[in-house]
This record gives C-alpha cells, sequence and structure tokens, in this order.
C-alpha cells in the first residue's frame, strides 16, 4: 500500500462543518490514503479576537503540507474582517482558479443539457487586492490592479490546463473597450500566449456580452480564462445553471501549494439542519485526489457519486419531483454515494482518470522593462462646493516651475476647462498638472503650493511616459 500523504483540512463556517463531515465520510470509505491535519480558521478565530482569521500553526501545517482541503468559510459584507478566502489564495500564491461547470441532464434539472465548460479564474489580483480608500466624506475607491506577470501565468495556467485535459478551446473575457489599461493588458497577454499553443482555438469576448452568451448557450464555450471579478461572478452562474452552485468543486493551484474547495460560500441559513449538498466540496476532494497522485480512488469516488445522482437520490436543492426519486439530508447522500463506490454511472459518461495528471508546469512569466518619463501629477482634491470653475481659479494658483494645471476631472469626466453644467459633480476632483519639464522635486513642489494655498490633497498619481507611451489614461471627454 502506498505511504499516506498529509494534507490539511478545515472544517469552515457554516454548513462547512456537515459538508466536509460527508467528504471525509467518503474518502476514507473510497480508501483514500491520507493524513489529515485539522485546523481552524475563519468566523471562530477571528471572534477569539484574532483579525487575520488564521493562526500562525495553521499557516505552518498549510506550508507544510501544501494541500488543503477547505470548506467555504463566513465573511462579513461591507465591513469587518477581512476574507480570508483571498488572503489564503494569495498568502500561498494560489494564482490560478480553476472551476468546471458541468451539467448533468437528465438527473438534474437544467435548461443546458450539454454543458461542459471550466472557468480559470485569476485569483491574486484585479479589484481583490482590497486596497480601497476614502476620498471625500462622499467618494469611495478601490483599486483594480492587473499586472503581466500575474495576467501571463493565469492564460498560460488555461492553455496548459487545455492541452492536459484535451480541451479544444480557450475564451478570454475582458472589459478592455472600457478598461483600455488594466483589461486591455489581460487581453494582449492572452493574444501573445494565445500565440504559444496553435493547436487550442483561442477566441475573446467583452465580458457583458460574453456572459450573456454563457448564461443562454454554454455549450459554446470550453474553458474560459478571466481576471478575478469576472471569474469570481460568472463560475457562480455557470455552477448554478448546470443545476446548482452545491454541485460544483474548485481548485486553487499555486506553484507551491494547492487548496480545493466546493464554489459556494458557507450558506448560514442552512447550517446544522442536514440539507446541504456535499457534492462541490466532494467535487473539489476528487480535484485534490488527482493533485496528489491518488488517481483511482478520485474515479472511484466520482463515478460513484454520478451513479447517485443516476439513482435520483437527491439533496433539496437539486431534487426535482417526477425526477428525482428520494429526497436526503447531506449525511444521507453520503451514505448513498459510499455504498456506491465501485458502481459506475450507466447514463452519464463515466470518469476515467487513469492518466490524469497536475497541469504541465508552464514556464516563468516575463517582466518587462521600460525607459520612464515623468509628465506631471493628477492630484486629488476635496472641494466642497463641488463647482469646478471655482477650484480651478483656486487651484490654478499653484501653476509653476513649468507645470501648469491641464484638466479637472470629477469621477473620471472631465469638467474643466468647457465642462458642463450638467455634469454631476462629488466632493473629489481630480487636477491634472502637466509640463514638458516635469521632474520629482517640481512635481514635490507643487504639492506643497497646494497645501499652502490651504487646499485638501487626497492621494497623488504621478504620470509616466513608458517608452514613449503615457502610463495613464485620458479623462473621459478629454
Ligand atoms: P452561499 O453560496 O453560501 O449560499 C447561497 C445560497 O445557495 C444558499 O442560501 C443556499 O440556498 C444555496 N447553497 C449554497 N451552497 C449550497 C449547498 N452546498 N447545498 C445546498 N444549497 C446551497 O452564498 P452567500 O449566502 O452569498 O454567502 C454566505 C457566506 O459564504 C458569506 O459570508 C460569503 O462571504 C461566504 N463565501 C465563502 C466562500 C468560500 O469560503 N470559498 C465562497 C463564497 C461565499
Amino acid at each position: 500500500m502506498s505511504k499516506l500523504i498529509p494534507i490539511t483540512v478545515a472544517n469552515g463556517d457554516g454548513i462547512g462543518p456537515e459538508i466536509m463531515a460527508a467528504t471525509l465520510h467518503i474518502l476514507k470509505e473510497a480508501g483514500a490514503r491520507l493524513d489529515i491535519e485539522h485546523i481552524e480558521i475563519g468566523e471562530k478565530v477571528y471572534l477569539r479576537g484574532n483579525s487575520a482569521g488564521i493562526d500562525p500553526s495553521s499557516w505552518e501545517s498549510l506550508r507544510r503540507t501544501k494541500v488543503f482541503l477547505k470548506a467555504p468559510i463566513t465573511t462579513p459584507q461591507g465591513g469587518g474582517f477581512k476574507s480570508l478566502n483571498v488572503t489564503t489564495r494569495k498568502t500561498l500564491g494560489l494564482y490560478a482558479n480553476v472551476r468546471p461547470c458541468v451539467s448533468y441532464h437528465p438527473f438534474v434539472r437544467t435548461k443546458h443539457h450539454k454543458m461542459d465548460l471550466v472557468i480559470v479564474r485569476e485569483n491574486e489580483e484585479d479589484c481583490y487586492a482590497g486596497i480601497e480608500y476614502r476620498l471625500s466624506p462622499n467618494v469611495m475607491e478601490t483599486l483594480k490592479l492587473i499586472s503581466r506577470p500575474g495576467s501571463e501565468k493565469i492564460v498560460r495556467y488555461a492553455f496548459e490546463y487545455a492541452l492536459q485535459h484535451n480541451r479544444k478551446k480557450v475564451t478570454c473575457f475582458t472589459k478592455d473597450n472600457i478598461m483600455k489599461m488594466t483589461d486591455g493588458l489581460f487581453h494582449e497577454v492572452f493574444d501573445e500566449v494565445s500565440a504559444e499553443y496553435p493547436g487550442i482555438v483561442n477566441e475573446h469576448w467583452i465580458v457583458d456580452i460574453g456572459a450573456a452568451k454563457m448564461a443562454d448557450t454554454p455549450e459554446a464555450f470550453d474553458v474560459i480564462v478571466m481576471p478575478n471579478l469576472y471569474g469570481d461572478i460568472l463560475s457562480d452562474v455557470a455552477a448554478q445553471i448546470a443545476g446548482s452552485v452545491g454541485l460544483a468543486g474548485s481548485s486553487n493551484i499555486g506553484e507551491h501549494c494547492a487548496m480545493f474547495e466546493a464554489i459556494h460560500g458557507s450558506a448560514p441559513r442552512r447550517a446544522g439542519q442536514n440539507l446541504a449538498n456535499p457534492s462541490g466540496l466532494l467535487l473539489g476532494a476528487v480535484l485534490m485526489l488527482i493533485h496528489i497522485g491518488q488517481n483511482d480512488i478520485a474515479e472511484s469516488v466520482h463515478n460513484a457519486w454520478m451513479r447517485t445522482l443516476e439513482d435520483g437520490v437527491h439533496t433539496y436543492d437539486v431534487f426535482t419531483e417526477g425526477m428525482s426519486k428520494e429526497k436526503v439530508g447531506t449525511k444521507e447522500f453520503a451514505e448513498a454515494v459510499v455504498r456506491r463506490i465501485g458502481q459506475k454511472p450507466e447514463t452519464l459518461k463515466a470518469v476515467d482518470y487513469t492518466s490524469a495528471k497536475r497541469a504541465g508546469k508552464a514556464k516563468p512569466p516575463t517582466f518587462v522593462h521600460a525607459e520612464t518619463k515623468l509628465d506631471g501629477i493628477d492630484v486629488y482634491v476635496e472641494w466642497r462646493s463641488r463647482m469646478p470653475n471655482d477650484l480651478a481659479t483656486a487651484i490654478g494658483k499653484a501653476d509653476g516651475d513649468g507645470l501648469a494645471l491641464q484638466m479637472i476631472s470629477n469621477r473620471g469626466q472631465k469638467v474643466w476647462p468647457d465642462g458642463f453644467p450638467e455634469t454631476f459633480c462629488t466632493d473629489s476632483f481630480r487636477c491634472r498638472f502637466v509640463g514638458p519639464d516635469a521632474t520629482p522635486k517640481k512635481v514635490l513642489d507643487l504639492q506643497r503650493r497646494i497645501v499652502d494655498l490651504g487646499l485638501d490633497i487626497c492621494k497623488t498619481e504621478y504620470l509616466r511616459q513608458f517608452d514613449g507611451k503615457p502610463g495613464y489614461s485620458l479623462a473621459q471627454g478629454q
């Protein structure tokens, strides 16, 4: 018998402990060779006063085992502690979130009988950097960060995944008609990397119409790669239209560690009632078994699970009168899967993981170098009267050293010079100063002059060229 593989397990919050117990029971009965270390993370740890939601000893376990099976965790909305899911993914460098969304027609009700797509979601960047500021009493800001190496890693992973799993097409979704620099970079990298994989079809869709097409005709897609936020939203949509968010598992893959989970959350309203569907976490565990090389167990668990669905043994979320045969709770569903270990589905296509492997190690991302030149600075100020012309008169007095006020915008829309009185203004304005011979010192002196005028600077952004191209966008209407 091969040796036990150490893994770290967290039971999570809400329905987490129930679906984890069901999953581990099935893995054990299927003969998974695991040496399990339990850690506690999430709500209980926060409430003990640890604002990170995870103890140092838990990090130590994760860095040692490098394999994490995690039940969902509750994250407060709007305020409170930061998402531990995001922290874990980013701290461990788990850049690729892979979410297969498959329909099980005619056993689970869905409008999409032939759906079998995989969403590869970028996991570390985008608005999930969690860098947010209050610019004025009335305006909040979040930073959306997209990097070239981050985009390259995820796009290459998507193509490597497609190669490994014999998928024919990789589609990219972005909103680069609006976010020309951030999503534009993601799209540009997609075009570059796709050229390295001539055997795989590639295409790009603007995310809004792409999402509509995916919700309507998911069989038109195979692998879809996208930045973090779109991937988060659209993988829930894809799982739900396949039958239930309770059915999809996911892997979070990094260079060193990997985490496996359900795509859904902790569903607190369903907690403690033996109601939840453990399938998402179980399928996450199947991905984990392949990752650690226990393909035989992965295959027998996955096939027994499909047979259970075929036999109409369903939890409440997928139960349909006339289609399902038996409505069961979490524990009973797990028992039903255990009883079918060794069996294969009769109608659905049985899985064969004999040769399944982790996606190949992609080549390391590139870092480009560029000559930079300073053009000026955007200075954000709070201006209570909300009148752009008054602000221009006031802040324009800071012109000097060859730097001059060029433009004022409000929420990205140019409002000075030649603004329209119809444009609604908040109390946070961006004032752009440029000059042909801008230097860091001149830009600092300018800020000092602005402060001396009694204005409130809330934030600054340097305006730089990279190899002769502006590294900043124009204002809307500029
Ligand atoms: P959710 O996915 O937890 O639940 C939404 C609804 O989907 C539930 O009310 C339930 O009707 C259904 N559902 C979800 N999982 C199910 C299952 N296994 N079986 C049956 N029905 C299921 O989404 P939410 O209510 O928006 O989030 C609840 C909490 O989970 C939040 O604190 C959120 O931050 C967190 N969350 C955690 C993760 C994670 O740990 N990876 C992911 C998403 C959300």
